[in-house]
């Protein structure tokens, strides 16, 4: 593979703004170049892109600035031969302090005390109401970057974090870790359950109705993965019920959430607009990524993230 140009989809404007993304690109050798809808693409390009579009897969190489590549046809690029690569590596700084950032929110009551303050309202908690995250336990589901971004900084306040992983292998900073099937033994004891796992077929709906029953009464769910690995109607039925106390959502099964989801109402429940990884500086940590990956295409090393 010979690169000759990079071509940076407007697409990723939904993430960064594309002028400083294509600055962070430039002055390397290799050509940078915005591109609109119509472009179409050939041997010795590589896309930066947010979303797929099927001209991409004429390319030599895509690289997608998230890190969740469910949307892409994979197979498609793997039957082309086009390499796709994600952004997996740079989100466990910023969403590792989100969560960090819901679960003081819910526990020292700042989102109460903010609603409050809209009304002028001098409102004080119930006496049982606040807690501290110190010594409470958070289960996280999912141990990639993402996981592990929230894993240290959980620990770090002195919560005992246990996990899930598919391989069950032990996590620095994880007491326990649990395989998927026994996911509802991981969750009994949680205060919060964050999941951080991508959206697969194994994944899709793997958080539903059986998993709020395992869950504490006075626990929380955070969900900064994708939100298909929650079933919606079951989340909503189990606040509905008490079964949780109640949830931060970044991410949902449609987005934006629509104005009628009940999710918009519950007192106890954070809606952010898929935000937990933003920074102003995403541009250069993804610039940075590709610019990586251009170096091992000449060097003709193997790409760092390639999923296809
Ligand atoms: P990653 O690949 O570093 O980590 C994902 C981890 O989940 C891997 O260790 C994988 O083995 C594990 N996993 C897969 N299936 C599992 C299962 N059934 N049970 C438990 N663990 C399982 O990816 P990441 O960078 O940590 O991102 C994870 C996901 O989070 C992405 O795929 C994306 O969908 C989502 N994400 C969301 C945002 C946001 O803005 N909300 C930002 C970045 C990533």
């Amino acid at each position: 593979m010979h690169i000759e140009r990079i071509a940076v989809d407007e697409s990723v404007g939904r993430t960064m703004p594309p002028g400083l993304f294509v600055e962070a690109l430039s002055g390397r050798g290799v050509p940078v170049e915005r591109v609109g809808d119509d472009e179409e693409f050939g041997p010795g390009d590589a896309v930066a892109t947010f979303g797929h579009r099927d001209a991409f897969v004429d390319a030599d190489w895509v690289h997608c600035v998230r890190a969740g590549y469910d949307e892409y046809p994979v197979s498609d690029y793997e039957a082309a031969g086009t390499a796709l690569t994600n952004s997996t590596g740079v989100h466990g700084t910023t969403v590792g302090e989100t969560v960090v950032g819901y679960m003081l929110t819910l526990a020292r009551r700042l989102h109460a005390y903010r609603d409050a303050q809209r009304d002028r309202e001098w409102d004080l908690p119930r006496y049982t109401e606040p807690f501290t995250l110190d010594g409470e336990r958070v289960c996280v589901v999912g141990l990639g970057t993402l996981g592990r971004g929230v894993v240290d900084r959980a620990a770090a306040l002195g919560m005992e974090v246990v996990g899930v992983r598919r391989s069950g292998d032990p996590v620095e900073n994880v007491s326990a870790v649990f395989t998927p099937d026994r996911l509802h033994e991981a969750v009994a004891d949680a205060r919060f359950v964050v999941l951080a796992m991508p959206l697969t077929a194994e994944t899709e709906g793997m958080v539903a109705a059986p998993t709020f029953e395992a869950m504490r009464e006075d626990a929380y769910l955070v969900n900064v993965a994708r939100g298909p690995v929650v079933d919606e109607a079951d989340l909503v039925a189990a606040l509905d019920a008490g079964d949780i106390a109640g949830a931060a959502l970044d991410v949902f099964e449609a987005e934006p959430l629509p104005s009628e989801s009940p999710l918009w109402e519950f007192d106890e429940v954070l809606v952010t607009p898929h935000v937990s990884a933003a920074t102003g500086k995403y541009h250069e940590d993804i610039a940075a990524l590709v610019r990586e990956n251009v170096e091992k295409i000449a060097a003709g090393d193997p790409l760092t993230n390639r999923v296809a």
